[in-house]
């Protein structure tokens, strides 16, 4: 989502900037980036998202150093500027997200400190010509965009988090300013947008920790309250909950329970025939069925559990080490275990049309199959 609306934001920037408007829009477009970017980075530094208060800091420096300079840039500034900022998004987009106010937070403050630093003493006349003119030709900055973007996009491909994928569309937009520095409004507004990309980030993970359950990475039962709202006409519910789960953390531990409840949701976001998996809380799961008559949600069901039942679990041992070993012991070597589910079905009918009474059914139905034997789905 963020790197869609990211992408789609940079794009507008572009087009805006293209298009020759009519010029000054004075000092609300100057401010942007400013306004944008300080709203980005308090909503990032409440959720402990160091790097996006990094990146937008980069970008408030980079339009701070353009509003000091009335629109245009000197060269050498612009040159040096195309010298730190990549690298520093390059670090960002590898680094881990922590508190603000803590050594791994402020230490992401220092791209922005740096490139802040730089502008204001070439602005002074204190460098060294020698020294400026190390930092060239241009082509090496632009060249080191580009490394950037592909770090980027590497971060994102392996990572896939929400503010990882904010780093790719910034940078382009970044690069979009930082290449019409001398066009005063074109770079404020790829400046701007480059912010935009970071307060989208910060809305979308806010809502991603609101919705989403942290553990499993499944929806969680906020999402699913929202969802069984929005269900109508023909559908089912299964409710699913792990088989002497007490039991298992007896004998295991807790972080062994807490791998078996991850192992658990990937099965069930699995599920197929359109369902939807979610974290009902502890060890159990609701599976919404949109569209399914009770048959086809229960041979849904069915698949989910038998899916389940066939995997065995390998329990990582206390001693596994933190990096992948040169010679790793072969897949297995921890103690395998078998886990069961059970699950109630229930479907939405003429009399029993709203979601909650639904779930009730599917509640009951779980029980049954509990007093059953476990293991097995039953309906109702
Ligand atoms: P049943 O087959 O009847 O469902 O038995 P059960 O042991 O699975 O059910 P019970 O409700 O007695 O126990 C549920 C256990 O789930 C208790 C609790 O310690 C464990 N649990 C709940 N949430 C978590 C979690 O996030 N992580 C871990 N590791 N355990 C959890
Ligand atoms: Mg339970
Ligand atoms: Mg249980």
């Amino acid at each position: 989502m963020t790197l869609a609306a990211g992408s789609g934001v940079v794009g507008l920037a572009w087009l805006l900037g293209r298009a020759q408007l009519a010029e000054p829009l004075g000092a609300v477009v100057t401010a942007m980036p400013l306004v944008i970017g300080g709203l980005a980075a308090l909503l990032a530094a409440r959720f402990q998202r160091s790097r996006l208060v990094g990146a937008a800091a980069l970008v408030v420096v980079v339009a701070w150093l353009l509003q000091r300079g009335d629109g245009d840039l000197a060269p050498s500034q612009m040159t040096v500027l195309l010298f730190l900022v990549p690298p520093g998004y390059a670090a960002l987009s590898l680094a881990g997200d922590h508190p603000l106010f803590s050594r791994h937070g402020l230490s992401q403050l220092l791209p922005a400190l740096l490139a802040g630093a730089a502008g204001l003493l070439l602005a002074r006349n204190l460098v060294p010509p020698g020294l400026v003119r190390a930092f060239s030709p241009v082509q090496l900055g632009w060249g080191l965009v580009l490394a950037a973007m592909i770090i980027a996009l590497f971060s994102y491909v392996f990572r896939r988090g929400v503010v990882d994928a904010a780093f790719l569309p910034a940078l382009a937009a970044v690069a979009l300013g930082l290449g019409q520095l001398h066009a005063g409004r074109a770079a404020v507004t790829a400046l701007a947008a480059a912010q935009m990309v970071f307060l989208v980030a910060g809305a979308e993970e806010a809502y991603r920790l609101a919705f989403h359950d942290e553990l499993t990475g499944l929806p969680g039962r906020r999402a699913l309250e929202d969802a069984l709202r929005g269900l109508r006409g023909t559908f089912a519910v299964a409710m699913v909950d792990i088989d002497h789960f007490k039991r298992f953390n007896d004998r295991y531990g807790h972080d062994a329970g807490d791998q078996v409840l991850r192992m658990v949701a990937r099965e069930l976001a699995r599920v197929p025939a359109g369902g939807r998996s979610f974290r009902y809380g502890g060890e159990e799961f609701v599976v919404l069925y949109p569209g399914l008559d009770r048959d086809r949600a229960v041979t849904a069901t069915e698949a989910l559990r038998e899916a389940i039942a066939r995997r065995r679990f390998h329990l990582r041992g206390p001693g596994r080490p933190r990096r992948k070993p040169r010679n790793p012991r072969p897949a297995g070597s921890g103690p395998a275990v078998g886990i069961s589910v059970s699950a109630g079905v229930a479907a939405a009918t003429a009399k029993r049309c709203h979601p909650q009474d639904v779930l009730l059914a599917a509640d009951a139905a779980l029980y049954r199959a509990k007093k059953k034997g476990r293991n097995r789905v039953e309906t109702r």
